[in-house]
């Protein structure tokens, strides 16, 4: 196995960014939690809540999509040090060292690739290291007794056929891509494993649109490449790495004919991870959650407030849609308020800013 060990800092050097939930979420007593691509974008905000609410944090990544200098960062804003794996997950070997070494509470599974257009063009790729990571992760789970599984998953498993909002007991649906296929099976997988084994607590995170950065501008979105995504393009545009952004389609049957997402800032998406870890340690059985905001804007609001808010004007053209595209997606995410006690409380501003933050303190990303 082959462990990397990444510096600590110092506790006093601690620099003080608390999330919202460390002022009454002290966790009592402390758990060891494994992430499963931990170092990447999501995956290192969460490791930030965690670390942030008391917390142990174990990062297993193989750096496909990500650096270790995401998890020096996270230890700088902590003050908290993280044990730092680098492994591929699939390596069911190396990956079951992590868990004899270590007395692993929950697993939270990230650890997937996750570029829709990529998956079509290589869906074997995508097929074999999301479902084999969650297989891996499942059978050493099984082995060292942890019975705790929080799975990213995606609004995506709604497919084309639901009607927004999307609530967690919809059907799941027909995916237009092998991405969104892989996360529907995954899925199926972890409840599969869960109607076998009672003893398992599997959550399944349906995830909406992630964006903006931790406040710090430390941590952050690092796309390798041109971004498919469309705020670390607009960042990119921002920071002069891009001429300009294409807005995909401004004929759909929406207010101003551009697509709607339901946008969730990371940090308020990772403190939603902090809530279904508690959740998770209590329980037993499979729980969906989707963790959105419930509020939809569209492409061009992106642009208008991200250009407000930070002063910067954003080139824009429209072109023609992007095949795949729903026109609107949004969650209902009254569950998770109702169930975790979790809501968002970042806005579209916040979002905004924070991302702006981010890509001007790091204009290259982590590649400095
Ligand atoms: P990311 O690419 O930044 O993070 C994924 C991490 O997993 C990376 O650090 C990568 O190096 C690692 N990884 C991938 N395969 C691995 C393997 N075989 N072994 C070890 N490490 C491996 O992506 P993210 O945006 O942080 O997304 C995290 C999860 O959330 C993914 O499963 C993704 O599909 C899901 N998700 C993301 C979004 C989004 O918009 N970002 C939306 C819905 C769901
Ligand atoms: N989008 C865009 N230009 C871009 C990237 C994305 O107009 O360069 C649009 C895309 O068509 C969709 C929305 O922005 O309507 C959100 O796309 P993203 O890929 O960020 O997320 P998705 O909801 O597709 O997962």
């Amino acid at each position: 196995m082959s462990r990397k060990a990444v510096g600590t800092v110092d506790k006093t050097e601690k620099i003080c960014y608390n999330s919202f939930i460390t002022c009454n979420m002290e966790v009592d007593p402390m758990s060891t939690i494994l992430l499963a691509g931990g170092a990447g974008y999501i995956g290192s905000h969460t490791a930030v809540s965690l670390l942030d609410s008391g917390h142990d944090v174990i990062i297993a990544d193989n750096f496909s999509n990500s650096c270790p200098e995401a998890v020096s960062r996270v230890e700088k804003i902590t003050g908290k040090s993280v044990k730092l794996y680098e492994l591929d997950i699939k390596d069911t070997d190396k990956l079951s060292a992590v868990f004899s070494e270590n007395n692993v509470d929950a697993v939270i599974h990230f650890a997937g690739l996750k570029a829709v257009g990529e998956s079509v063009e290589k869906p074997v790729v995508y097929y074999r290291n999301n479902i084999d990571t969650t297989l891996s992760l499942l059978e050493c789970m099984s082995r060292y007794g942890v019975k705790n599984i929080i799975f990213s998953s995606s609004a995506t498993v709604y497919g084309e056929e639901n009607p927004v909002p999307y609530t967690e007991e919809m059907k799941r649906g027909t995916c237009t891509n092998p991405y969104g296929w892989t996360k529907v099976m995954m899925e199926q997988i972890l409840e599969d494993a869960a109607k076998a084994d009672p003893e398992l607590s599997v959550v399944l995170l349906r995830y909406f649109n992630p964006i903006g950065a931790h406040e710090s501008g430390m941590i952050g979105e690092d796309p390798q490449g041109i971004p498919n995504n469309l705020m670390p393009y607009v960042a990119q545009v921002a920071v002069g790495r891009r001429e300009k952004l294409t807005i995909f389609g401004r004929d759909y049957e929406t207010p101003d004919g551009t697509c709607r997402r339901d946008y969730i800032h990371v940090c308020d998406l990772a403190d939603g991870h902090v809530k279904a870890i508690d959740y998770a340690l209590d329980h037993k059985g499979t729980e969906v959650f989707n963790l959105g905001t419930g509020t939809p804007y569209s492409v061009t609001e992106i642009v208008e407030t991200f250009q407000r808010v930070n002063g910067i004007e954003i080139p824009h053209v429209y072109g023609s849609r992007r095949a795949g595209d729903l026109p609107e997606s949004y969650a209902n995410a009254d569950k998770a308020l109702s169930i975790l006690g979790w809501k968002t409380r970042r806005d579209l501003a916040d979002m905004c800013r924070d991302t702006w933050n981010w890509q001007k303190n790091n204009p290259d990303g982590y590649r400095k």
